[in-house]
């Protein structure tokens, strides 16, 4: 019986063979693998078209079948680039047998707006998000060194603020328990230095760090790690490696040695729940379990109906069985906002 992630792998290795219009088809195929919300098996044992998938169009549909009807051997090695992804399918299936876990959750801390390259506006990702009965959300914007993905600037970061405070006042008077929390994912150089001043993060509720450029590097970027650790003015590192399915492999690291120093400095390293990204993975969840290093789940939803993601995070963190007390999502906001007082303090202290 293949299961989506196999169905994914064999799409991908089509797209190898083919060429002309096939290959972009059978690679977006495997793409959308991942996003299918029921086991491909499933639907046709119940004489369910497989055009209701995502990315199946009639050829792939036939090829797709034929796999069904007569498994073709796996390849032993999925290649890195393509390993350790969790199917929709699979991670809702894990997260049924445990309904407590993410009945846990509180919130999704990392999503774009159309203040910088998100689709939806501030409003709309805080209706998704109670429709999802979250207690809160951080706006986790670009920001100005990102030019690519429109970043924003202090300026533009402090008017952003005030629309969230007017939201927020909004849903307090509905009697939404909803909070809106003024954040921003901030790009990092390769040395771990943000692009932001300090004085406009300090205003904030939470900060990201990320890195966006220097990630095809094979050379081992333990020491870019610790350095983004130790900026006083992040809390969380998101999407760590800066993998991307089939696209980039992400960076080398000690990551034994990244994860202690995280734990050391009581800050969290993200679970990107986007399907491509799933970074951190599987292999590097298991070290965060032995570290013991905080977990932030974060969707990195560019659309509002992108938020349904965090199910990525949920799945990858509960097959790690990554302890409950190390996600901060499952924290209720007035703990979640004294640990970011108390990072905040401690580097305070330092400078
Ligand atoms: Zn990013």
């Amino acid at each position: 019986m293949l299961t989506n992630t196999e169905l994914a792998e064999l799409l991908a290795q089509q797209a190898e063979r083919e060429t002309g219009i096939l290959s972009p088809a059978f690679r977006r195929a495997a793409r959308s693998a991942f996003l299918w919300p029921e086991n491909v098996v499933d639907l046709v044992a119940q004489n369910r078209p497989l055009t209701e998938l995502r990315g199946i169009g009639p050829f792939i549909e036939k090829q797709i079948r034929r796999w069904i009807d007569k498994p073709p051997r796996l390849s032993e090695s999925v290649p890195a680039i393509r390993r350790d992804f969790i199917s929709l399918a699979e991670g809702r299936q894990l997260l049924a047998t445990k309904p407590a876990w993410s009945k846990r959750l509180r919130g999704d801390l990392q999503m774009h707006t159309r203040w910088s390259d998100g689709s939806g506006t501030i409003a709309e990702m805080a209706d998704a998000a109670k429709e999802r009965s979250y207690e809160y959300i951080a706006i986790t914007d670009h920001s100005k060194g990102l030019k690519i993905a429109g970043g924003i600037d202090e300026r533009s970061l402090k008017k952003q603020g005030a629309e969230i405070a007017k939201i927020n006042i909004e849903t307090s008077r509905s009697g939404g328990k909803l909070a809106v929390l003024c954040s921003i994912e901030m790009n990092l150089n390769p040395r771990g230095e943000g692009d932001m001043l300090p004085t406009s993060l300090l205003a904030l509720d939470l900060v990201l760090g990320s890195f966006h450029s220097s990630l095809r590097t094979l050379e081992d970027q333990t020491e870019r790690y610790l350095a983004a650790l130790r900026n006083p003015n992040i809390q969380i590192l998101g999407h760590p490696r800066g993998r991307i399915y089939n696209y980039r492999l992400g960076l080398k690291a000690d990551w034994p040695r990244v994860f202690a120093e995280a734990t050391r400095l009581n800050k969290a390293l993200e679970i990107d729940c986007y399907p491509d990204r799933q970074d951190l993975n599987l292999v590097l969840l298991k070290i965060a379990r032995q570290q013991e290093t905080l977990i932030s789940l974060g969707t990195d939803a560019h659309h509002p109906w992108q938020l349904e993601f965090i199910e990525f995070g949920l799945a990858a963190a509960l097959q790690e069985k990554i302890p409950a007390q190390q996600i901060v999502n499952f924290m209720p906001i007035l703990d979640l906002k004294s640990w970011v007082q108390q990072i905040q303090d401690r580097s305070a202290r330092k400078q």
